[in-house]
């Protein structure tokens, strides 16, 4: 059974990626600092399950990282940990420096350290895969997509503390030969996600009947991948990425965000109708664009079909309608975060 060490893995993504992973058969080793994103009801299933082992800390704690490592002997890294709202990094940049930059540097100091002290298969098998975003390339006019050449060019705080880890993740390669892998995902929707995000903010909004806030003129694009698919692109990355090396993950699924809230609503008239009658559409309601919003997110995933084989199963119109699915039947776990109860079950957390 390997032994994964997994960062931030009581968030979105992480959580996603340890609930399947744990199902695997993999051990997973669960470092998270539990910050606003961090909610232990996502993990609850795993309660009691010996192959989960929950740890609440900073990636950028030194001694808290290198004595679990030692500990726990994983065979990868796997990085989520991060400040992830662009909206919150224009208020607060701070933060966004602290834990993915900063934080993602104590990391990597740690494990280089315990990846030396390792001997044989144990050496050579080790992983140290950084998860990133598209969102360090910068903005794409109407064509073309990034690529794995395409110079980065962060426009928001939460880009640039992430394209500035990436660059550390690299040099830890080319300096010291640490096995690392990065991959730079599109925008993920899927079940566990913050409300605070697009697609579970408005499913959020248009049930309890609020306008829909859309910034500028909401033909902003980005390309979308269901939360399963990015998971199963890390694992396939991790498995047989070759080392130093960068993966884009894409969906091939690029929608204005106008188009995807007016997907959303549909999808939510047909399961609860409104019991006015009206359209949920209707509530949209257009606000002060975002500053420095980045126009054009595309990703081209070509190397990772290629190389690796992999290839998202879930379309855009099945990863909504699974979503709004999720949301609808899950409504105690959206309605612990808003009414921020969630938050109770750090106290007294090991
Ligand atoms: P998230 O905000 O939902 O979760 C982040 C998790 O990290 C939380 O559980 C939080 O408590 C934890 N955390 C924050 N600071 C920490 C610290 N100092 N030490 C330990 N844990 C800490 O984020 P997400 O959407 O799940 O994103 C996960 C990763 O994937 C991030 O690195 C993000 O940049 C990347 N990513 C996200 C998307 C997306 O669409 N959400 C797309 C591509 C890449």
């Amino acid at each position: 059974m390997p032994t994964w060490f997994v960062t931030g893995g009581a968030g979105f993504i992480g959580g996603n990626f340890v609930l399947d992973a744990v199902r695997r058969g993999v051990k997973v080793v669960n470092l998270d600092a539990l910050t606003y994103a961090g909610n232990l009801d996502t993990l609850q299933s795993l309660q009691g399950d010996a192959r989960h082992v929950f740890v609440h800390g900073d990636i950028g704690d030194a001694a808290l990282v290198s004595g679990l490592l030692a500990e726990h002997r994983p065979d990868a890294v796997i990085n989520f940990a991060a400040e992830s709202h662009v909206d919150r990094s224009i208020g607060g940049p701070t933060a966004f420096v602290q834990t993915n930059v900063v934080g993602t540097l104590s990391l990597l100091e740690h494990a280089r350290d315990y990846w030396r002290s390792l001997e044989g298969d144990a050496a050579s098998g080790f992983r140290f895969l950084h998860v990133s975003t598209d969102e360090v390339y910068g903005s794409l006019g109407d064509t073309g997509k990034f690529t794995e050449a395409t110079p980065f060019a962060p426009n928001s705080p939460y880009s640039a503390s992430k394209a500035a880890s990436d660059h550390l993740v690299r040099a830890f390669h080319h300096t010291y030969g640490l096995p690392v892998l990065t991959t730079n995902c599109s925008n993920n929707y899927g079940p566990y996600q913050f409300p605070e995000k697009l697609i579970p903010l408005m499913i959020a909004k248009a049930l309890a009947g609020e306008p829909l806030p859309v910034y500028g003129d909401g033909r902003n694009v980005r390309d979308w991948l269901f939360v399963e698919d990015h998971c199963s692109a890390i694992r396939r990355v991790l498995e047989a990425g070759d080392v130093g090396e960068t993966y884009n993950v894409g969906g091939d699924a690029e929608r204005q965000n106008l188009e995807v809230v007016r997907t959303l609503c549909a999808l939510l008239d047909q399961r609860r109708p409104p019991s006015d009658g009206r359209k949920r559409e209707s509530l949209i309601t257009f606000v002060k664009d975002r500053p420095g919003h980045d126009r054009r997110y595309a990703v081209d995933a070509s190397k990772l079909k290629n190389a690796l084989g992999w290839a998202p199963a879930v379309t855009f119109e099945e990863g909504m309608a699974r979503t709004v699915d999720w949301y609808l039947d899950n409504q105690p776990w959206v309605d612990r975060v808003l009414d921020g109860s969630y938050r109770l079950e750090r106290i007294g957390q090991a």
